[in-house]
């Protein structure tokens, strides 16, 4: 069984530069590759700027955050980011020739032992399997955006995926603070986006053929399940701009009514008016004091 000692993170964007933070404050030996070396001065921004968010949120001290950067290592030549790599893991565009692209060339220069794991929010592990030159030691490690806070790993292989592989994945994603969530085959949109955009579509499609307002189908939901955040106060979150490519797309290949009119509605009242949700300060709500998060909300 390999064990896991030097992780290398492809990708330094979004989730690439939470995902290296996170394995770095767990103590690993993390080296973050990505293109080109003005790319890699960025990600250095952005780790500072994660070390006072792991601050803020985890109370986690000057010498812990400190002790983080210092294992982080950063290189734009591949052969060097995987020399020592037990892992490698991907986190570059969401673009199926990109990603093919990259595990070929990584292919040929890691070494035999390492495993390849792909964040890949929407494609399957499958896809790229032949690509990685060693199918049985590639599958899927799927984090959620602010990993620190929304702390799940999505482990899912492709039916070539060895076990053993796969468990040494599941103990890697306990050991850096993640809940480890195995799925026991592929799915498109693993456990979360399964049973996420459902529930958003069918938000959506009451708003849309005026079955009932915003807050009344966020209240309804809240006080049936308990849970603190309703439908639109997700969406608000998620980035109404996701909501809207993701419909756009479904309506373009389904011709769907249904998302049709949720496509037309969302760009009216949303996108060209630039209020995207958390991020922009209004979407569905307006932040920071969301009218959902007043007690007197659900009476
Ligand atoms: P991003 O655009 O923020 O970052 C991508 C990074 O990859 C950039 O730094 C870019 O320079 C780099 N890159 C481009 N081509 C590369 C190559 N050939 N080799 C190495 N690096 C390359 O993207 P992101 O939002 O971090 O998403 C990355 C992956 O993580 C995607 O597969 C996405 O589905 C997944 N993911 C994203 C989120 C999210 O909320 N953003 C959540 C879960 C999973």
């Amino acid at each position: 069984m390999t064990t896991i000692k030097n992780v290398t993170v492809a990708g330094s964007g979004v989730l690439g530069a939470q995902i290296a933070f996170q394995t770095a404050f767990h103590g690993y030996q993390v080296t973050v590759y990505d293109i080109n070396n003005d790319i890699l001065e960025k990600a250095k921004a952005t780790f500072e700027k994660l070390a006072e968010a792991y601050k803020k949120d985890l109370k986690a001290t000057a010498e812990q955050t400190n002790a983080a950067l210092s294992k982080l290592r950063y290189t734009s030549d591949l052969a060097d980011a995987v020399r020592n790599a037990d892992l490698v893991i991907e986190a570059i565009p969401e673009n199926p020739n990109i990603k093919t692209d990259f595990y070929g060339k990584l292919s040929r220069v890691a070494p035999e032992h390492t495993i390849f794991a792909t964040n890949s929010s929407t494609l399957l592990p499958s896809q790229f399997a032949s690509a990685t030159g060693r199918p049985a030691q590639f599958l899927a490690l799927h984090f959620a955006n602010e990993i620190w806070k929304h702390n799940t790993a999505e482990i899912m292989g492709h039916p070539g995926t060895d076990n053993e592989v796969f468990r040494t994945v599941v103990d890697f994603a306990g050991s850096i603070g993640m809940v480890a969530l195995p799925l026991h085959k592929e799915q498109p949109g693993y456990i979360v986006n399964s049973l996420l955009v459902p529930l958003l579509s069918a938000a959506t499609d009451l708003l849309v053929n005026e079955v009932a307002d915003i807050q009344t189908i966020d209240k309804t939901w809240m006080v049936a399940t308990g849970a603190p955040l309703g439908p639109f106060g997700i969406l608000d979150v998620v980035g109404i701009t996701t909501a809207y490519n993701i419909n756009k797309m479904a309506a373009d290949q389904t011709q769907d009514a249904n998302k049709i009119k949720t496509v037309a509605y969302l760009k009216e009242h949303f996108i060209d008016k630039g209020k995207l949700g958390v991020a922009t300060g209004q979407g569905f709500y307006t932040y920071p004091d969301p009218a959902y998060a007043d007690p007197d909300f659900l009476k």
